[in-house]
């Protein structure tokens, strides 16, 4: 068996993998980045680009219905599934295309294979047939996670996964999803406004377990303004095949029911793709979960290699597992990286979108500090209105006596992107004031910040300055200026 050695080997071509290795390539370290199937990883093939590419189309045919409301008059839209799916192949295979160039122009050699560990710096990288033996000082595993598979619902030609959903084989009658997680009301919302009636099938109390109360409500609200069934509490249990179709048993609140479908979604987590790596040969172990554990330097207990993104455990996130991509390749060239960042960002692509990035409110108090609110609606804001959406706020939690920002949360038109405004003062630890005074362009939907960060300085010129309610003593319910 022929042998290769390089300074370092990178494992999984997701946003984690393909970006240790082009940072490896760049600090001047012969890298080799192995993965059996597309670069691009989890998110640019059936993740985060397409279902954005599909999330795009779905507003657009529902912009093209509710368009007589501004005096367009149109056609009702038609859906050409075939053109549809062909749009969203083109775009996965230009940022795919783009991955391989970036590799290719900074050096890395791409492994189209499978690797398994034989020992803590040494790999046996099955390319299709041929075995070959890899040697590195350093190895940095970015392998990722898959979706769990729940009994009884086995992925296949009725029961999707993400996978399966992005590919859009056909816009069923009825879908049922199950798991009213990120994945199920992304894709969920996709396929209502695509012309599915879609029922979701929620285990736990709320959808959106952990999101702030105030934005879940105005997804619910937003859910059901399409027509979709939610119901929470609601474990599903069994899949009958039958006849006239597809009937998802479901146990709520001590009753059984069935959900007739067309086709089923099943979205209910991540489980991490540790076990087909040969751990043990490199005296690594996962944990009970099947994560691997790291230190702040993304170094695993094996000082040879390192571990991050979705295999180091959730949050699971495109743009975290990019960042600690990024501290590891430094650390592995002798850099004095670590995980430091203020604020994580995180964004939910449902109707309205939903951002934050810092501290929630309660979770400022759970942390002892005593918090000042500010809250503008995009129902006052002129931007919102002149596009027809005015659903959702900015919120921004601050240290009440210093009035450093420790969180914000937003709800409404392109919070995915308004986020980014808030990410960046938490990572300079900015004050209201700092935002406050910042000039904004009229009329954007970034003032809403702004006016937010006034509101919470009781200096709001679009919005009544009124003195504080007194706090309640219920979650999410305490003053709000
Ligand atoms: P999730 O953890 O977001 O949601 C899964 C949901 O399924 C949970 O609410 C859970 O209570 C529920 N559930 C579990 N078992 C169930 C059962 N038997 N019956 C009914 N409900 C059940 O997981 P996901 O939506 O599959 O997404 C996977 C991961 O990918 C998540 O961590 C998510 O945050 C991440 N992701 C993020 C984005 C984004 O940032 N925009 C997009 C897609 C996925």
């Amino acid at each position: 068996m022929a042998t290769k050695t390089y300074d370092a080997v990178v494992i999984g071509a997701g946003p984690g993998g393909y970006v240790a290795a082009i940072r490896l390539a760049q600090l001047g370290k012969k890298t080799a980045l192995v993965e059996r199937e597309s670069l691009g990883g989890v998110c640019l093939n059936w993740g985060c680009i397409p279902s954005k590419a599909l999330i795009a189309a779905a507003n657009l045919v529902e912009e093209i219905r509710g368009a007589a409301t501004r005096g367009i008059l149109v056609e009702p839209p038609r859906v050409d599934l075939g053109k549809l799916r062909q749009f969203k192949d083109e775009v996965v295979k230009k940022l795919v295309s783009g991955v391989g160039q970036l590799e290719k122009g900074n050096g890395v050699e791409v492994l189209k294979g499978t690797a398994t560990f034989v020992g803590p710096t040494a790999l046996e990288v099955d390319l299709g047939g041929e075995r070959t033996r890899v040697e590195a000082p350093a190895i940095l595993l970015a392998t990722g996670a898959r979706p769990i598979e729940i009994p009884g619902f086995e992925f296949g030609k009725d029961v999707w996964s993400a996978k399966e959903a992005v590919d859009v084989p056909e816009i069923p009658g009825r879908l049922v999803v199950i798991g009213g997680g990120v994945i199920g009301l992304e894709l969920g919302t996709v396929y209502a406004k695509l012309g599915s009636k879609v029922t979701v099938v929620e285990a736990l109390p709320t959808i959106l377990t952990g999101v702030d109360e105030d934005a879940v409500r105005l997804v619910q609200k937003g859910l059901r303004q399409r027509g979709v069934e939610v119901h929470v509490n609601a474990k599903a249990k069994g899949l009958e095949r039958r006849p006239e179709g597809l009937a998802v048993g479901i146990a709520s609140e001590g009753k059984d029911q069935l959900i007739p479908a067309d086709k089923v979604l099943v979205a209910v987590g991540f489980r991490p793709n540790s076990d087909r790596l040969g751990l043990q040969a490199a005296g690594l172990a996962p944990d009970r979960r099947g994560f691997l554990t790291v230190n702040e330097r993304m170094q695993t207990s094996v000082p040879s290699i390192y571990a991050f993104g979705d295999l180091t455990g959730p949050p699971f996130l495109a743009h975290k597992a990019s960042k600690e991509a990024e501290i590891a390749a430094e650390v592995v060239a002798g850099k004095k990286s670590a995980r430091d960042w203020a604020a994580m960002p995180a964004a939910i692509f449902t109707d309205p979108e939903v951002a934050s990035a810092g501290l929630s409110e309660e979770e400022a108090r759970r942390q002892g500090l005593d918090p000042v609110v500010g809250k503008f609606a995009f129902a006052a804001l002129g931007r919102a209105i002149a596009i027809q959406h005015t659903e959702g706020f900015v919120k921004v939690v601050a240290d009440r006596s210093s009035k450093l920002i420790l969180g914000v949360t937003i709800v409404g038109p392109e919070a995915s992107d308004l986020i980014a405004e808030g990410t960046l003062a938490l990572e300079m630890g900015a004050y209201l004031e700092d935002v406050a005074l910042t000039v904004h362009a009229h009329p954007t939907l970034p003032e809403a910040f702004m006016e937010a960060c006034k509101v919470a300085l009781g200096e709001a010129i679009h919005a009544l300055n009124r003195p504080e309610r007194p706090r309640k003593e219920k979650a999410g319910a305490s003053a709000e200026a």
